[in-house]
């Protein structure tokens, strides 16, 4: 509820508001930039060579799909190497010495569950996971790339040669007439549209994943965005809902993010050694 002139604040405040409290911990790509994954809005910026694919163009366009399915599967390989981080740790740890109401994520990279961290709410989906838009099963990104790899033996062989950057959805930046040849495979249920389990920019997000986060944080003592700038709404709002309800606002990330003039506890800092501190000074 901090008006007026930003300020920094420190660890000691951090520590704070968040001894003996319960709080929802909020994360986006700045928490996964230590494993390798940039962070395209933030710091570690990388030069984005392609723009995101929208719903509407991976829905209506099946030679944007197949360009979107080729540059993912040599992304993908990428992924299946990353291993969290001691920024994804400190949050198991902050969460087993009771001080986490719940854990809700803007990435979907999965590395806060393989890091021990548990009740967490992947809000924008998982890459590790594919989903029929007809039929609704959701299946295992391993057994998609597998398949991928089978029709396209050639393709698949070209990236073992190729090193490729990657992006924060598994996008990687593949030149364009390697494209042209990709086969795109469906549903094994039903042969519809397979797409991955990860919301795209201009899709709606499913109403129960939003509802759930909501809920967690009207069950916390207040909020902590680690790593987000919160330029999607999806996470901003949350912040949002925890003004309005007077809870406690803490961010910790790089650079300004769009909810500075709500935060009590603003610190512009790097998050791995920063929440060391945190745990130290709470004494977690
Ligand atoms: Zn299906």
């Amino acid at each position: 509820m901090a008006e007026g002139p930003l300020r920094s604040s420190t660890v000691d405040e951090l520590a704070d508001v968040m001894r003996g409290r319960r709080t929802l911990v909020l994360t986006g790509a700045g928490i996964s930039t230590d494993s390798g994954i940039p962070d395209y809005r933030g710091d570690g910026r990388s030069a984005r060579t392609s723009v995101p694919i929208t719903y509407r163009e991976f829905m209506d366009d099946p030679e944007a799909r197949r360009r979107y399915w080729a540059r993912s599967q040599a992304g993908y390989r990428h992924v299946g190497t990353v291993d969290p981080n001691d920024g994804h740790r400190s949050v198991t740890a902050l969460q087993q010495a009771g001080l986490v109401a719940g854990v809700v994520t803007q990435n979907v990279d999965r590395l806060h569950q393989q890091a021990g961290t548990v009740d967490v709410v992947d809000l924008h989906g998982r890459i590790d996971r594919v989903i029929c838009t007809s039929c609704g099963t959701r299946s295992p990104r391993d057994q998609l790339a597998e398949r991928l790899a089978q029709a396209n033996p050639q393709y698949d062989a070209l990236l073992d040669v190729v090193s490729t950057p990657f992006q924060p959805d598994g996008d990687a930046d593949v030149a364009a007439q390697l494209f042209e040849a990709f086969v795109v495979v469906d549903c094994l249920v039903c042969g519809g549209l397979l797409k991955p389990d990860v919301v795209f920019f201009g899709e709606s997000m499913p109403r129960e994943r939003r509802d759930h986060a909501s809920a967690l944080l009207r069950d916390a003592d207040g909020i902590l965005v680690l790593g987000s700038s919160l330029a999607v709404m999806s996470g901003y709002r949350l912040v949002l809902q925890a003004d309005r309800a007077g809870q406690a606002v803490s961010i910790l990330t790089r650079g300004p993010s769009r909810a500075d003039h709500l935060a009590d506890v603003r610190l512009d800092a790097p998050l791995t050694p920063t929440l060391h501190a945190l745990i130290g000074a709470i004494g977690a």
